[in-house]
């Protein structure tokens, strides 16, 4: 097993974030390996580690002032042993191989959880469209689909959002790819409702998640009811997180971005929620302004210097971590177990540092990793490409309860590996499990290829 890892580890000494990803999965699927030696023979795992394609391309474009700039582009088209290339696109400072390829290694398990046919995929660029005028973010969106349309297609590969790519850059994208291709196909998902896109994709990650902690907290006849919750973040994944807890009676006391965090001890209701949506959305601003709106509330500058994110030192039943990978250490993890969390679902992917999520184990807490729980975004993307391909649309109704019923399925899955393989309610060792097992049958079926 470890000669996997250091294979890994050596191949590309660098890739911090994908080695932290393929660490945990090899290890949680190290009892499936032992009990099918088959899938050690294929050499399954080696070949899942190392993505069938990565595409690395330049972008240039031209700001609003006429300077030239160039970004670098990837698509990571990791796994197609259950369905076409499936996954998000992230622009970001930050966006790098390693990112991408833990994201893309996610992606294969997440997918195969869903229950649909998605295979996995995972792209972006090192392009931060915050600060930048709609403009320029058409133009970069435009030279960077200039590229990457030959890759893809509505049985090949089908992007969606991620971090920095909401509504407005799928827009872009989907313009650019249609008039390179002279062909209307779905193959983006999360596009606008007038032109092939799905009810429910923008809720789905973030209600995904809460059905998510709803489903394990009914193993202890327990519900969502009055229970107070932290989310971090303030993006696509954090507003749905909170609207659906505020449905169904949660009361969140925080919220962030990448500068700071507010607390509101009163909580953030539906009203409050609507400026939120308005503010980093429509206006585009920090979430700073929430507390000059709402005098209330405190904000909290982040600072670098501390070893702990104050966000995750409240009292609290419930968090759902919302931003980015590693956004929880140990310290973080700690704190919140003092303060009473005892369920964390994750929307965001990997939120939680290797030593975070062994606290959580360690005291046995409802803890979903996020390839189990922010499911929910994937699978709705899976729906719209059904509703795209047989010309349809559902209702609201019909999406949500469609994501709802993934959502238990998934539950279900990752429980009963769990204890299949005698870790009982250990829901990372469930997600890995059941994903990898769909996956690896896919590709004995297939042959070496
Ligand atoms: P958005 O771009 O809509 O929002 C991202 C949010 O996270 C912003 O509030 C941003 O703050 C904050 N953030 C980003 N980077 C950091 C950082 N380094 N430290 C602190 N805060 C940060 O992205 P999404 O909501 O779509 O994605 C959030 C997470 O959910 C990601 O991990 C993504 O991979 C995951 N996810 C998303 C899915 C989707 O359907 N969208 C599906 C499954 C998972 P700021 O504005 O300051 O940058």
């Amino acid at each position: 097993m470890s000669t996997i890892l250091d294979r890994v580890f050596a191949k590309d000494p660098f890739e911090k974030e994908f080695h932290q990803a393929v660490t945990e999965v090899v290890r949680s699927v190290k009892p499936v390996l032992d009990k099918n030696p088959e899938y050690r023979h294929a050499n399954i795992l080696g070949r899942m580690i190392e993505p069938e394609r990565v595409i690395q391309f330049r972008v240039p474009w031209v700001d609003d002032h006429g300077q030239i700039k160039v970004n670098r582009g990837f698509r990571i088209e990791m796994n197609s042993a259950i369905g076409p290339y499936k996954g998000g696109l992230r622009f970001h400072s930050s966006v790098n191989l390693s990112i991408l390829k833990f994201l893309a290694f996610e992606q294969t398990f997440k997918n195969a959880l869903t229950t649909l046919p998605l295979g996995a995929g995972k792209g972006g660029a090192d392009f931060d469209p915050k600060g930048k005028s709609d403009n320029e973010v058409m133009r970069f969106c435009q030279s960077f689909m200039c590229e990457l349309f030959r890759h893809l297609g509505p049985d090949t590969d089908i992007p969606a959002g991620d971090i920095g790519v909401g509504a407005r850059e799928i827009g872009y994208l989907f313009g650019m790819y249609k008039k390179l291709k002279n062909e209307f196909s779905g193959v983006l998902t999360g596009k606008g409702l007038n032109w092939g896109g799905s009810l429910i994709r923008p809720e789905a990650t973030g209600y995904g998640t809460v059905f998510f902690a709803e489903e394990m907290l009914a193993i202890r006849r327990e519900s969502l009811k009055d229970k107070v919750c932290l989310v971090s973040a303030s993006g696509n994944v954090a507003q749905y997180t909170i609207e659906k807890l505020n449905q169904l009676g949660a009361k969140v006391i925080t919220i962030s971005d990448s500068s700071g965090y507010i607390y509101d001890e009163k909580g953030i209701d539906e009203a409050k929620l609507q400026y939120v949506i308005y503010l980093k959305n429509g206006k585009r601003g920090r979430i700073r302004e929430y507390a000059d709106k709402y005098p209330e509330a405190v904000y909290t500058e982040f600072n670098g210097s501390l070893d702990h994110n104050p966000l995750w030192n409240h009292k609290a039943d419930c968090a759902f971590p919302s931003a980015t990978q590693n956004e929880i250490n140990a310290k973080d993890a700690q704190n919140m177990i003092n303060n009473g969390v005892y369920v964390v679902s994750e929307g965001a992917n990997m939120p939680t540092m290797p030593e975070g999520v062994e606290i959580f184990l360690d005291n046995k807490i409802l803890y979903a990793p996020g390839k189990a729980a922010n499911a929910g975004g994937v699978a709705v993307s899976g729906l719209e490409m059904s509703q795209n391909s047989m010309r349809i649309k559902w209702t609201r109704e019909e999406v949500e309860a469609k994501l709802k019923g993934i959502m238990q399925s998934i539950h279900a899955a990752c429980l009963s590996a769990s204890e299949e393989y005698g870790t009982p309610g250990n829901y990372v060792n469930g997600a890995n499990i059941a994903g990898f097992v769909k996956v690896a049958d896919s590709m004995m079926d297939q042959g070496i290829v």
